[in-house]
């Protein structure tokens, strides 16, 4: 299955902004059932789709590098998600990670945050869910368009927000894409206080705020963890009681 570069007129469909025939996406998913109708449904809306059944074939068809996002079930046999995700990580593989979950173990999520999640949904869900959260992967041109950024922090911490890289300690720490996204907006508005539901509209392109806003801190706890001299005492991603957050600058 090549990638097509021919431009298809999307206007039936809700993903009118994306050109979806670009796109490439990994759906690792062990039931098989389950699998199939999840790559019916983002192929309909005008991906491409590899599917895998288990951890390993998941490892090697993602290592390929040809996908822009893996849908990636947490619960498989041998390798979980969580380990796939870990070592894709490990292997610097920047790609977008969408994760699924069954269970409702915030333990789980945490762990797949950790791990370099960009985002989850909990199963059962539906296609149209699947898909906005699958589009809300993909609309981050503005975010996109600001410019590279090099930031020198206390404490000698260097945040290369192009490549997605910090350096401290002498170690080089990956950033997740979402985690550099966030970053960069609470750097990009740091006039103001910048609430859960801005990120959540802006950064995670959600249609409306209502969701569970523990994703967006367990993201800053995360970020902090990168990022601040003092994890445990943050002073460059300061949280404004009862508002959100607000970048120290
Ligand atoms: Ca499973």
């Amino acid at each position: 299955m090549g990638r097509s570069e021919a431009t298809t007129d999307t206007t039936t469909s809700t993903l009118t902004n994306i050109d979806t025939t670009k796109r490439r996406i990994l759906v690792v998913e062990d039931e098989e059932a389950l699998a199939v109708g999840i790559r019916d449904a983002i192929e309909h809306a005008g991906y491409q789709v590899d599917v895998a059944l288990d951890g390993n074939s998941a490892l090697e068809l993602a290592r390929a590098g040809q996908h822009d996002l893996i849908v990636l079930d947490l619960m498989l046999p041998g390798q979980s998600g969580i380990d796939v995700l870990k070592q894709l990580r490990a292997e610097r593989h920047a790609v977008r990670v969408l994760v699924l979950t069954a269970l409702a173990d915030e333990e789980d999520l945490v762990k797949g945050f950790e791990a370099g999640a960009d985002d989850y949904m909990k199963k059962p869900f539906s296609p149209r869910e699947l898909l906005a959260r699958v589009e809300a992967q993909f609309r981050r041109a503005k975010m996109e368009t600001a410019p590279p950024q090099m930031l020198e922090l206390p404490g000698s911490i260097r945040v290369d927000l192009a490549r997605l890289e910090v350096h401290r300690d002498g170690e080089t720490v990956p950033l997740t894409p979402r985690e550099g996204d966030i970053l960069s907006y609470l750097i990009q508005h740091n006039d103001r206080v910048v609430t859960r539901e801005d990120l959540l509209l802006d950064v995670w392109h959600y249609q409306s705020a209502n969701v569970e806003t523990r994703t967006v801190d367990i993201h800053i706890v995360g970020l902090r963890r990168k990022v601040e001299p003092e994890p445990s005492k943050p002073q460059l991603i300061q949280t404004v009681r009862g508002k959100g957050y607000r970048w120290y600058a």
